[in-house]
């Protein structure tokens, strides 16, 4: 889990929020607005357990606390609940709740996230509620962007916002889940001061490597002292197993595909690898065999080793014919 809350808590919008739940005066209804759609929601949240929280920090470990994490509070309502916009059946379902009394604590929680794709009928709807809300009612809008929103629905809310991050903060938050540094380090500069787009680009920069590195093995590996070298390779990465092996999956499929349409009929014709339709047929079953291994927590390095050798082995085999 990445440590949003060593984010959040120093900014301005969190201690306003705090301030206000001090002394007993929170607003019925704030605009969250953060750059971050990746983690826009999980923001959101974490206002909702400062809302929520006894202990009002919020402590996260208090049963209020780690309700909300597991999203089974009965207090906290997140919309939309499918897809990238709320609907106005769901906007109705928050009226109607609205007026209910909270069951677990002394408010009742609305988040309402990717405000900034919300169709003007469905923010119509929440009007008349942001307009008159009932006693316990907090309502938590947040949006990557404000200009979407109507000019009434704006005037209704308390605004806040969530500053892009400083690269060593995002780093702090980011590196004991994505412990490669120097490529965190590469992710966050390239990034827009958000955690989400650092994530994204971690993941699209570590994906292109394992991308380069599944040719050159599928292209350069002959022996079996070729596979512990690839192997090694594969594991200095530090990339994710089951990323590997759907890289691998993927590319060994498009061969095939590619195969097919050229019309190879003949079991001895190759691809410019050296790979039979036969041969990448065998390879694809034996990734499959190295999925099903992975999930009963094989060893990784073992399963690789198997899995490389598996390629090699058919790609002989079948060359034979
Ligand atoms: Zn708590």
């Amino acid at each position: 889990m990445i440590d949003l809350f060593s984010l959040i808590k120093d900014t301005g919008a969190y201690r306003t929020v705090k301030a206000e739940k001090e002394s007993g005066r929170l607003s019925h209804a704030y605009l969250i607005l953060t750059q971050d759609k990746e983690n826009l929601t999980e923001y959101l949240k974490i206002f909702a357990e400062l809302i929520a929280c006894k202990d009002g920090n919020p402590c996260g470990e208090c049963r209020t606390c780690r309700m909300i994490k597991d999203g089974v509070f009965a207090d906290l309502f997140v919309y939309p609940k499918n897809g990238q916009a709320i609907i106005s059946e769901e906007v109705n379902e928050l009226i109607e709740q609205s007026y209910a009394k909270p069951i677990e604590s002394d408010k009742k929680i609305f988040i309402l996230s990717q405000a900034q794709n919300m169709n003007a009928q469905a923010q119509n709807k929440l009007l008349k509620t942001l307009e008159e809300p009932p006693e316990s009612v907090c309502i938590l809008i947040g949006a990557t962007a404000e200009f979407s929103l109507l000019p009434t629905v704006k005037s209704r809310v308390k605004k806040l916002e969530i500053p892009a991050f400083s690269d060593q903060k995002i780093f702090d938050a980011l590196v004991k889940d994505y412990p490669d540094e120097e490529r965190l380090k590469e992710a966050i500069s390239c990034g827009d001061g958000t955690v989400g787009q650092a994530v994204l680009n971690y993941q699209d920069q570590k994906l292109k490597e394992i991308t380069a590195l599944v040719s050159d093995l599928l292209l350069n590996m002959k022996s079996s002292s070729d596979i512990l070298e690839y192997s090694n390779k594969i594991t200095k990465s530090k990339c994710d197993f089951a990323t590997f092996l759907s890289v691998l999956e993927l590319k060994l499929r498009d061969k095939l595909v590619k195969m097919l349409e050229n019309g190879s009929k003949g079991q001895t014709q190759t691809d410019q690898n050296g790979f039979t339709a036969g041969a990448l047929v065998f390879a694809l079953e034996s990734i499959n065999g190295a999925f099903e291994r992975l999930k009963f927590n094989a060893n990784a390095t073992m399963l690789l080793e198997w899995t490389l050798f598996k390629i090699l082995e058919g790609k002989y085999k079948w060359q034979k014919l």
